[in-house]
């Protein structure tokens, strides 16, 4: 499938250079990809906008443009958050900021480390911004998961991802403390660092902006599809959305589809979702049954409609499975 896919998109590539002008033969996929419209800010508040990544996984004929970002602009400089799952892509991003203000992008908050959200990061990096991650991303800089998930991608998003390609460390690592938030001002607006927990992944981070009432929230929410769910802790997750829900923001950016201006309603839907599961997967663990068994007899029919269900609700079911059968061994004797 990949040899199919590459060669085909490298024609294809070469085709639009070409007729372009003659010099363009020479052009990195960097260059070749700001002529790409599809990279278009979308404002969601006074002074906020995001980019909405197509729906679907990540391949060579979407250039991974698969993830969502965002950024604020204040009066010193710009916000973003996440760098989509690109170098070109975070060059891409760069530009059309520029299009938006004239001012510096001064700092890059990351909701996680994972691929489709961090792989632009060089860009920004080379464009002097300054990076800042939840401390748990640094566990992941320097895993086995991380060196082989860029080998992979390195293939299968050939050019986009390719051996310029590098992972870049946080300038600053955040550590919460009892306090599950950390308040900054920059450029005469105010800011919330919130904390993901350990729970789409271990190094979730939000950022909530005060004046606009944003909130991104990475891929601890999702709008209208399913989440996924693999790997995740669902307990931890669940106090993510409820101190989401304590924040009221009238919109919220999530890590993909589109931004949410009925936030009670898609913060519910997700609760509700991870909730059953739990309650469902955790009766079928404390009982001995079978995940198949399981699986089988629970009527889905509230989520079955929901787009990513037939891709993803099964997975989820086993990994909650799996996370409730841990929870159940790990859970003091009465
Ligand atoms: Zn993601």
């Amino acid at each position: 499938m990949q040899s199919l896919i590459r060669p085909t998109f490298a024609a294809a590539a070469a085709l639009l250079v070409c007729t372009l002008c003659a010099c363009a033969l020479a052009r990195t996929p960097n260059e070749i990809i700001a002529q790409d419209p599809e990279l278009i800010p979308q404002a969601v508040a006074k002074g906020a906008w995001y980019f909405r990544g197509t729906s679907g996984v990540a391949a060579a004929d979407n250039r991974g443009f698969t993830s969502n970002a965002g950024f604020v602009v204040t009066a010193s400089g710009v916000v973003v958050f996440d760098a989509l799952g690109t170098p070109a892509l975070g060059s891409e991003m760069i530009d059309a900021i520029a299009h938006v203000t004239d001012l510096p992008i001064k700092l890059v908050i990351i909701s996680h480390y994972h691929a489709d959200h961090i792989y632009g990061l060089q860009a920004f990096k080379a464009a002097g911004a300054t990076i800042w991650a939840r401390d748990a991303g640094q566990d992941y800089l320097s895993s086995d998961t991380a060196r082989e998930r860029l080998t992979i991608r390195r293939q299968e998003l050939a050019p986009w991802v390719n051996s310029d390609t590098q992972l870049i460390p946080a300038d600053r690592w955040i550590r919460f403390g009892d306090e599950r938030s950390i308040p900054f001002e920059f450029g005469g607006m105010h800011f919330e660092l919130i904390d993901g927990g350990d729970s789409h992944s271990p190094s979730d981070l939000m950022l909530y902006a005060h004046e606009p009432s944003v909130l991104f929230s990475g891929d601890l929410f999702f709008t209208g599809r399913l989440p996924y769910v693999v790997g995740s802790n669902t307990r931890n997750w669940l106090g993510a959305l409820e101190r989401m829900a304590q924040i009221h923001p009238r919109v919220v950016v999530p890590g993909h589809g589109a931004a949410s201006h009925a936030v009670e309603n898609d913060l519910k839907m997700t609760y509700d979702y991870l909730q059953f599961l739990r309650q469902r997967m955790g009766d079928a663990a404390a009982q001995l049954e079978d995940f198949d068994e399981a699986y089988v007899k629970t009527d889905w029919s509230a989520f079955a409609n929901l787009p990513t269900f037939a891709d993803a609700n099964r997975r989820n079911a086993y990994s909650v499975f799996l996370e409730m059968q841990a929870e159940l061994l790990e859970a003091p004797p009465h």
